[in-house]
């Protein structure tokens, strides 16, 4: 650990940078591309395993660089077949993520904060409060112990990721951004961004951002109200972030990526499970194509929250359908290790 923090990190460098290390030092440019191949690409932890690189040049790194790597500190498997990786980062703070199968896809739930900074109601990862920004790299390493542990325990690759575990990626939109520059570049991981979601609460300025960047990631939005005083309840920003300025930034990523938005929704028993409610989402989704992705509540143990009962779940679907609105109604996963939505807490 000494000296891992007084170092600079070396994948905080770009190619370009590393390049210019290279030359500044005497070598040539190229050696700076095949250092970076091995921190991404091959995802080294250290410098000794480079081994189409010279001992000298591996001093060079060593005695200029760290490389912060994550370590997979406990991994615990659900009967379900998910599994729950507590993650370990260079400064000893602890993030979770989780690897969904089925029979078809593994899914990487992976987190983009250590805590979150904002309060809902419902969620376990709130009460950490925000402690700091994951870098990219943290992030990227997330995806590749998953991806590995696709391997080893289905026999095959990683399919899809979702930015669902701890924090909130659009209150850290640059380091997500180049996450996942890595992770669909050929340089990293070569994936398909269309198999990529972000995940958000709803920040309206970051939305509209990330449609200037004309991104082709997915995006997922936690509504679990339309209906502003009950949003605000649960999800004390929307005082500040309206459903008004959440809509009008939908409408203008939805004008520009042509891309259809999924909702994310819980129905509580006496919060949002009224036919009143049904009608205000059907509303919300009217002005683009969208998707509604009705989920189980995951208790976070203060009884406040109870999941509604089959009877609403039914209206909700019921409503949803006859006005077009394609609904589905997601089990959740994991349940028993708490790595379902929302129960990401570091219990351990
Ligand atoms: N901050 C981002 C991503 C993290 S939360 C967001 O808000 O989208 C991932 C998803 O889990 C969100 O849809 C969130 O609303 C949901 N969630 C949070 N707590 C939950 C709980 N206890 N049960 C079920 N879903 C929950």
């Amino acid at each position: 650990m000494e000296g891992s923090i007084k170092k600079k990190d070396v994948r905080a460098l770009t190619l370009e940078q590393l390049r210019e290390f290279f030359t500044t030092n005497g070598d040539k440019a190229f050696r700076g591309n095949q250092v970076y191949e091995w921190l991404w690409h091959k995802s080294a932890h250290s410098f000794d395993v480079m081994t189409n690189i010279s001992k000298e040049t591996r001093d060079l790194l060593t005695a200029n660089f760290v490389i912060n790597h994550i370590k997979v500190d406990q991994m615990q498997r659900s009967k379900d077949g998910t599994i729950k990786n507590a993650v370990r980062l260079y400064d000893d703070l602890v993030v979770e993520s989780v690897l969904i199968p089925t029979s078809t896809r593994t899914t990487a739930c992976v987190s983009s904060q250590v805590g979150c900074s904002l309060d809902c109601k419902f969620c376990a990862t709130a009460r950490l409060k925000r402690m700091r920004n994951l870098n990219p790299d943290e992030i990227y390493d997330q995806v590749v112990a998953i991806d590995n542990e696709s391997r080893l325990y289905f026999g095959r690759p990683l399919s899809n990721i979702v930015f669902m575990g701890m924090g909130e990626p659009l209150m850290n939109y640059n380091n997500v951004l180049k996450a996942i520059d890595m992770i669909t570049s050929a340089k990293g991981l070569g994936m398909s961004p269309k198999r990529i979601t972000v995940s958000t609460s709803g920040v309206p300025k970051m939305i509209r951002k990330m449609a200037d960047g004309e991104v082709k990631f997915k995006l997922a939005v936690s509504l679990h109200s339309a209906i502003d005083e009950i949003r605000t309840s649960i999800m004390p920003f929307n005082a500040t972030f309206t459903l008004k300025d959440l809509r009008e930034a939908l409408q203008y990523w939805y004008v520009k990526t042509k891309s259809r938005i999924t909702y994310e929704y819980v129905v509580w028993e006496g919060v949002n499970d009224t036919q009143k409610d049904a009608d205000a989402l059907v509303d919300f989704c009217r002005f683009a194509p969208s998707k509604v992705n009705l989920i189980e509540y995951n208790p976070i143990d203060d009884g406040v929250f109870q999941q509604a009962d089959n009877r609403a779940i039914d209206m909700y679907v019921k409503t949803l359908e006859r006005k077009g609105v394609i609904v589905t109604v997601r089990r959740s996963r994991g349940k028993d290790i708490d790595a379902a939505c929302g129960q990401l807490a570091n219990k351990s």
